[in-house]
């Protein structure tokens, strides 16, 4: 049994078929949810061993993009709306790039970038998450180039430091503090 971590390659989509817990990405197969690999009659499913059963689909989640990828966001859980407490379990939610906005996104790093925090809707199982309403998407941003923090102008992100400006999908709450 091997254990893999959200992102992690399983094989080609020839080799296997796409089971629970599983993403297919460009023919490849990477796993979507932190667990046990487990391939029975050539299906490779992830179970995973952290599950959070307090986010259930609708909820709606703060958390921090640790990758992405071509077509798709790894973002790591950190809270969910209404819950004071602190999550037991930090999951990491998968935002597909046809996910990102009602608009057509033809690239993903237009819309989110490595450790922006981000407001998004628990769309369905294994953390799969949305940004297409308007309050959800990136509500604080880092410069790509001086690492300062990024203020809105009209539909895109200035930094004030260097003057750098940057696309994202902006949350309403962008800056705000609160979501
Ligand atoms: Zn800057």
């Amino acid at each position: 049994m091997r254990v893999v971590m959200p992102g992690d390659r399983i094989g080609s989509s020839e080799e296997y078929i796409k089971g629970e817990g599983v993403y297919e990405e460009n023919g490849e197969l990477f796993a979507a949810v932190a667990g046990n690999l487990v391939i029975e009659d050539r299906v490779a499913s992830v179970r995973s061993f952290s599950p959070i059963p307090e986010i259930v689909k609708g909820d709606v989640i703060l958390g921090r993009v640790v990758d992405v990828r071509n077509s798709l966001a790894l973002v790591e859980v950190a809270s969910k709306r209404g819950e004071k407490r602190p999550l037991t379990n930090k999951g990491i939610g998968i935002l597909h790039i046809s996910n990102v906005d009602e608009k057509y996104v033809k690239n993903i790093n237009e819309a989110v970038s490595y450790l922006d925090i981000i407001k998004a809707r628990v769309i369905g199982d294994n953390l799969r998450l949305s940004t297409k309403e308007n309050e959800m998407g990136v509500l604080k941003a880092l410069c790509g180039v001086c690492r300062s923090e990024m203020v809105r102008e009209g539909d895109m992100l200035k930094c004030p430091e260097c003057g750098r400006t940057e696309k994202r999908k902006i949350s309403t709450d962008y800056g705000k503090g609160e979501w």
